[in-house]
């Protein structure tokens, strides 16, 4: 083969430009990129031997190299090696669906002139690699695939192209070589070529990596004599010796009580990626049917994809310290997919492929003890430190509230396990409320839990709906996200008490005056009948039934849904599924007590069928869609009317 050019992919170009013309100034983590990087590749190797030992080629003690060489520093590592095929994938382009995301958030912090020093959204979003170009020149890998022949040569200066050529590679692996540019290998305080740098900046970054991570340093030894005695003012021999310069003891194998909390959240942000400090940390040791250690975490900050289907849930596992595997999705149960963090078991079995070991049976277990022990901890929280718990709840309050309902379809359920950890507004309160705490205020004779939603508190305040309920005083629940009502749904009912929303159904207050009003209201619908059912005539299929209303006070309708259905939040909320069984069924409901229903009576006397009617009825339709914040059907129709009716007046 013919030495190749090929053209970065458009969106590598991009994100090489952005890293080389950088505002990126934390430049030193291209070595634990590059580190990590190496250590991953042997992670596959050492996987993919214990089934295939030829593919270790007779070596098996694993290590990264560094070396310096005047501006040329190399980082080498007997892995897995990458084929032809591997480098066009993973050299050439950027594959993930995160990296624009990246390049995103990289551009507006550069048009903001923000410095990301400190938020390392370069580990962060994984686009590791390309950083070498942030303190190179040039880039060379060479590489061969372990159980391949052929070796390559791809090198490139980062601008746009990169050129691939076979070579001939001893062993298999690969070995990276930065040209430094000049202010990265001289004397100044960002000198990579510096062996002492580089050892504090593995020390640093890259402590817990489990391979050595070795380094020809010179070391001075005084000279001394026959007896072993010093010999004084003898200028000391320089040896050349080959360093580990990481302790590879992995952190989670330590005693809990020699670690400190930095050194727990240095390792967190090392291992994952993370930029800020974890809101929790569980380090747990078990003996007993499954003997196993883990360390898990949740994040400081919910990752923008959580909710999306790139997003990949899971811990990783490991059997007695060697690595098995990135990303067990099946241990942790799904509402917990934000927990990040490692499981270390002597009875998870490294021999087996990695999709019958995430279904085994000790990983059953494992996942059932951390389970409970993690929601243990959210609960103590909410009773001990509700300040942590809010942020907790802000960040993943989504996350269970989904767990709760979806555990209704896949028929497990999660309601017992989630219902005292979830938190919703209060009219009352201002703030977040657990339902343990509404039910705890309930008044005398209050016998539901009453729920308004809406996209905001303003909307919900503002609602017909909820001023009656304002007015006596009852507490009601703010239901903000989508996902809340069918939250509710699911749980049904807390200590005896059922849920009711504010625009479900019939509003059903247990109090004397509103019994007697409601009495009252059947009479003045029992004379109105026929009008009521002009109005439902004129509505057509829009709505399945027209009544008068209990439960508004000074607005002049509303529309509610049928008990038995879906709610217009739901109907919305799957609006852009277009699901045929989650229409609501829209109920108009008219204040008997305001002016415009006098008006409604003095039309329908004059003239039953008349054309007035009918567009009155369509405009108060389209004024109750409006509340629910739904655009009428017609909104250009709605707009003339309302305009010939001001024109009139
Ligand atoms: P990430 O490590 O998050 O996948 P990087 O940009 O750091 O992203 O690396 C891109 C890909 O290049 C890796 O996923 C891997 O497939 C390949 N790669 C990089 N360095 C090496 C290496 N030393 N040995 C083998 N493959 C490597
Ligand atoms: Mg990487």
């Amino acid at each position: 083969m013919a030495k190749e050019r090929h053209e970065f992919q458009a969106e590598t170009k991009q994100l090489l430009d952005l890293m080389i013309h950088s505002i990126y100034t934390n430049r030193e983590i291209f070595l634990r990129e590059l580190i990590s990087n190496a250590s991953d590749a042997i992670d596959k190797l050492h996987y993919e031997s214990l089934t295939n030992r030829d593919l270790l080629e007779g070596n098996d003690s694993f290590s990264i190299h560094l070396a310096v060489d005047g501006n040329k520093l190399t980082i080498a590592d007997n892995g897995i090696g990458m084929d032809k095929q591997d480098i066009v994938n993973d050299l050439g382009t950027i594959a993930r669906s995160g990296t624009k995301a990246f390049l995103e958030r990289l551009r507006e912090a550069k048009e903001n002139g923000s410095d990301l020093s400190d938020k390392e959204l370069i580990g962060q979003f994984g686009v590791g690699f390309y950083s070498a170009f942030m303190v190179a020149d040039s880039v060379t890998v060479e590489t061969r695939k372990a159980g391949t022949s052929q070796g390559f040569v791809w090198e490139s200066t980062g601008d746009g192209a990169y050129t691939l050529d076979e070579a001939d590679v001893a062993a298999h692996g690969t070995t990276i070589t930065l040209t430094l540019k000049p202010e990265f290998a001289g004397s100044g305080e960002e000198n990579f070529a510096d062996s002492d740098r580089l050892s504090a900046l593995v020390k640093k970054y890259s402590d817990y990596i489990r391979y050595p991570i070795t380094m020809n340093v010179i070391v001075e030894e005084p000279v001394k004599d026959k007896d072993g005695k010093v010999v004084e003012g003898a200028e000391p021999i320089k040896k050349d010796e080959l360093k580990t310069l990481n302790s590879m003891q992995p952190l989670w194998t330590r005693n809990k009580s020699d670690i400190t909390t930095d050194e727990y959240k240095d390792f967190f942000r090392h291992q994952f990626y993370e930029w800020e400090d974890p809101l929790e940390i569980f380090h747990t040791k078990a003996e007993g049917t499954v003997e196993y250690t883990a360390l898990l975490f949740i994040p400081g900050s919910a990752p923008y994809n959580l909710y999306y289907t790139d997003f990949e849930p899971g811990v990783q596992l490991y059997s007695r310290h060697v690595f098995i595997m990135d990303k067990c999705k099946d241990l942790l149960p799904d509402y917990l997919r934000f927990v990040k963090g490692l499981v270390d078991s002597p009875d998870l079995s490294l021999n087996i492929s990695r999709e019958i070991l995430q279904q085994s049976r000790n990983v059953k277990l494992i996942g059932k003890n951390l389970e409970k022990n993690i929601l243990k901890t959210l609960a103590r929280k909410l009773e001990k430190n509700r300040e942590e718990y809010e942020k907790f709840w802000n960040e993943y309050g989504k996350s269970l509230k989904i767990g709760i309902y979806s555990s209704m379809m896949s028929g497990e359920n999660n309601v017992d396990k989630l219902k005292d950890l979830v938190l919703f507004y209060s009219s009352k309160e201002g703030k977040l409320v657990s339902l343990k705490e509404y039910r705890e205020r309930m008044k005398d004779g209050q016998e539901k839990i009453y729920y308004a939603t809406g996209k905001d508190k303003e909307t919900i305040d503002a609602m017909p709906q909820t001023e009656l309920l304002r007015d006596r005083d009852l507490e009601v629940l703010y239901l903000l996200d989508p996902v809340d009502e069918f939250a509710v749904e699911a749980i049904r009912e807390y200590d005896g008490k059922t849920f009711h929303s504010v625009s479900r159904g019939d509003l059903d207050l247990e109090d004397e005056a509103f019994k007697e009003e409601k009495k009252k209201n059947e009479d003045i619908a029992k004379t109105n009948e026929g009008l009521l059912k002009a109005v439902k005539e004129a509505l057509g299929t829009k709505v399945t039934d027209v009544r008068l209303s209990n439960r508004l006070k000074s607005g002049a309708v509303c529309l509610v849904a049928d008990a038995a259905g879906p709610s217009l939040a739901m109907e919305q909320a799957f609006a852009g599924a277009d699901n045929p069984f989650m229409k609501a069924r829209r109920i108009l409901e008219i204040n008997p007590h305001h002016d415009l229903f006098g008006r409604l009576q003095k039309i329908y006397a004059a003239d039953a069928a008349s054309d007035k009617l009918k567009e009155y009825s369509g405009l108060l339709y389209d004024q109750a869609l409006l509340l629910e914040g739904i655009l009428p059907d017609d909104p250009v129709a709605f707009a003339n009317k309302v305009a010939r009716m001001m024109a009139k007046e």
